[in-house]
């Protein structure tokens, strides 16, 4: 590093410069992240030392956390949910998986979900020497239950459904997967890190949450549809004791024991996700999902106007194409089986969807 410090405004400069050479978000359509909402950034700032890691010295933030669980929870069909603000999916589904690992005590456990998975998994399966089965999909890109039913066995510790999936926005079927859980004595946690800030703000939501009994965990991200400041996830579960399986005893903090992953935990990005949640409300939050909703759906129509077929029509705000040339600056990330994805995030307005539709045509004619 230097030994004498740069001035502020040179300092500035050149971090500005560099942030040019981020992509525009005018220009982003496959990411799951969007910009924060106003509410989101004034809270974030406000929160900024605020260190969740040891809430015995942040007792207001702690609180919001815990209203920020109970909001979600409530949101689930669950209002008695435990949990707490994670990194986002990664970290959620890691925790999880952790979770079912610790309370089912086999000795070779392995773990069910659909090829639909985030890679989240991998990396989870790999940390904690489980073994990952991966089940095929039906002709809608959702999990095949049957295919499930018979890959589990005594040592299946944790059974896995995806509320949005990531690539092509697909709810599996949890109600089967939940009778399926119920009926093994099996944990099944939905990864709900994209659908859990939208499925429950549709005009017909999809079950996915609490309100099915066997569901024991769901990953659910403010970051992505929750408009909050990054990093910014959430894990929930059914009971208390599913937490207190992680818990490890804390010698030096405010608190004698804790079952997060990370030790010292930025409030910050937590209290963003609660601001937006309050002040947008039930209604501002379907008012968003439906704009996003019905942008996806004039895309698609769109799309197919210029033959370019949809893959499958989604549950949520993410669509799929067969391949086709995409002219720069617009970044558009493809799937595992090669088709055009695009998310439909609330920065991707409909003149940008228009612009963008305007461009592959012409550049696909
Ligand atoms: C985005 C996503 C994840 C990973 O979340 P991160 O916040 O990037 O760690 C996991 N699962 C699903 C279904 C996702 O969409």
């Amino acid at each position: 590093m230097r030994y004498k410090g740069r001035t502020e405004e040179d300092l500035f400069s050149f971090l500005a410069s560099k942030k040019r050479e981020d992509t525009c978000h005018e220009y982003i359509l496959s990411s799951m992240c969007t910009l924060p909402h106003p509410v989101a950034v004034r809270a974030h700032t406000m929160f900024m030392e605020t260190n969740l890691g040891d809430p015995g010295l942040f007792q207001g933030t702690s609180s919001l956390e815990h209203l920020l669980i109970r909001t979600l929870g409530e949101l689930f069909h669950h209002p008695d949910a435990c949990g707490y603000a994670t990194s986002g999916g990664t970290e959620s589904n890691i925790q999880a998986l952790r979770i079912a690992k610790m309370t089912s005590k086999k000795t070779r456990p392995n773990v069910v979900l659909p090829e639909s998975a985030h890679f989240s998994f991998k990396k989870a399966c790999e940390i904690l020497c489980m073994e990952m089965r991966c089940i095929p999909l039906d002709e809608h890109y959702r999990m095949d239950v049957q295919a499930a039913a018979e890959a589990t066995d005594d040592q299946t510790c944790c059974l896995v459904g995806i509320a949005g999936t990531t690539e092509y926005g697909m709810v599996d079927p949890l109600t089967e997967l939940s009778l399926l859980a119920m009926e093994r004595d099996i944990h099944l946690h939905v990864d709900a890190a994209f659908g859990g800030m939208v499925i429950p703000f549709l005009e017909r939501p999809l079950p996915f949450d609490f309100s099915l009994p066997g569901v024991r965990s769901i990953a659910v991200d403010p970051h992505k549809m929750g408009l909050s400041t990054i990093p910014s996830g959430c894990l929930l579960v059914r009971d208390p004791e599913l937490v207190c399986s992680l818990s490890v005893d804390t010698p030096y903090l405010t608190v004698k024991q804790e079952f997060t992953l990370s030790g010292t935990r930025p409030g910050a990005p937590v209290v963003g996700a609660l601001a937006v949640l309050e002040y947008l409300g039930r209604e501002g939050m379907e008012a968003l999902v439906r704009g996003c909703m019905k942008n996806t759906l004039r895309l698609i129509d769109g799309m197919e106007a210029y033959g370019i077929a949809r893959v499958v029509t989604p549950d949520v705000n993410v669509a799929t194409f067969s391949p086709a040339k995409v002219p720069p600056p617009w970044r558009i990330s493809m799937t595992r089986r090669g088709h055009l994805r695009i998310v439909c995030m609330p920065h991707v307005h409909a003149d940008i969807i228009e612009k963008f539709l305007k461009d592959i045509g012409e550049t696909n004619a």
